[in-house]
């Protein structure tokens, strides 16, 4: 068979995938370990890790599925926090090196944007009243990315709000009295340290920036334009107008599909890999991977 056939001749549909998770690395509440327990009950065949802005999961998942000697596909990943236009994009990285020089410096500059908000955010939490939040944060954060979930949880476990939501409704969302403007990479920063890690880029969850169809189009034509290759657009609660707008950008623009449960911890509406199907009209993200990995998808 030539490559062409090869090519149409493997069905991924069967397969369930999951390219978008969180695990105590960044502000999932599984460890690795944990994660990878749940993808299996769940007879999930391709799962990406892709803590904010950390490759330390990794290394930890894939030892442990060698140990277990589970068929489960892991893909190296990544969620890197963008700025742009004064919203907080983020860009996925899958099947990256996680070792490639690129990448880690990348990760090193943003690991020093998140401190120095850390700390700023805690001396306007400070003003509203709640002292001390930023050691407690980073001691939750224990070693892994510091993050606004870190914040919330912290102000939810010591009574000063009702439900995580709260914090970033009153105090750390975007334009509330404790947000701290971050000081991210641009997305073109995000994407060249992916492509040169190997990897390829993906905007995760366009639906969610609140951004009106206008700016969510110019976003998507930058991203393109600066090499993006693909769009998040198969995810756990998303309306049917969502879902064919985002498959219409794809189209649009020739950027890829790709797909993920944003799993941080088990709840009600959403969980790893459940309800994710790739629309027949899309280019699923993994046409883009190398034959290799693809083949090793479908022998599992
Ligand atoms: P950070 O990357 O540090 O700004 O943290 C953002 C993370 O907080 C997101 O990835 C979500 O997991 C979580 N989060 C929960 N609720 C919200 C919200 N209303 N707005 C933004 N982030 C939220
Ligand atoms: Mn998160
Ligand atoms: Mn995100
Ligand atoms: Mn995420």
């Amino acid at each position: 068979m030539d490559v062409m056939s090869t090519i149409e001749s493997q069905d991924f549909s069967n397969l369930r995938i999951d390219l978008h998770s969180h695990t105590k690395f960044s502000d999932g509440s599984l460890t690795p370990q944990e994660l990878i327990e749940r993808a299996t009950n769940f007879q999930i065949d391709v799962l990406a890790i892709t803590d904010h802005d950390t490759v330390s999961a990794l290394d930890i998942a894939n030892n442990y599925i060698s140990e277990k000697k589970y068929a489960l596909n892991l893909i190296n990943g990544i969620e890197i926090s963008t700025a742009w236009q004064g919203f907080e994009i983020h860009i996925v990285g899958l099947n990256i090196d996680r070792t490639h020089p690129a990448l880690l410096s990348l990760i090193e500059s943003q690991q020093v944007a998140r401190e120095s908000r850390a700390i700023t955010m805690g001396e306007k939490l400070a003003k509203c009243g709640f002292d001390g939040i930023y050691e407690k944060a980073k001691e939750l954060a224990n070693g892994g990315s510091l993050t606004r979930a870190h914040f919330a949880k912290v102000l939810l476990q010591q009574g000063s709000i009702s439900k995580m939501q709260a914090a970033f409704d009153k105090y750390i969302g975007k334009g509330k009295r404790a947000y701290v403007k971050p000081n991210w990479c641009s997305i073109k920063e995000a994407i060249d340290a992916i492509h040169q890690a190997g990897g390829t880029a993906v905007m995760a969850h366009p639906v969610r920036y609140d951004l009106s169809t206008k700016w969510l189009r110019r976003l998507v034509i930058q991203f393109k334009e600066e090499g993006g290759d693909g769009l998040e657009i198969v995810l756990p609660q998303m309306s049917n107008d969502q879902r064919q707008l985002m498959l219409n950008f794809c189209l649009e623009y020739d950027l890829h599909a790709s797909m993920g449960s944003d799993f941080h911890h088990p709840n009600k509406w959403s969980d790893l890999g459940r309800n994710l199907r790739m629309p027949e009209k899309a280019l699923p993200i993994w046409s883009l991977w190398p034959e290799k990995l693809r083949s090793e998808m479908l022998t599992r």
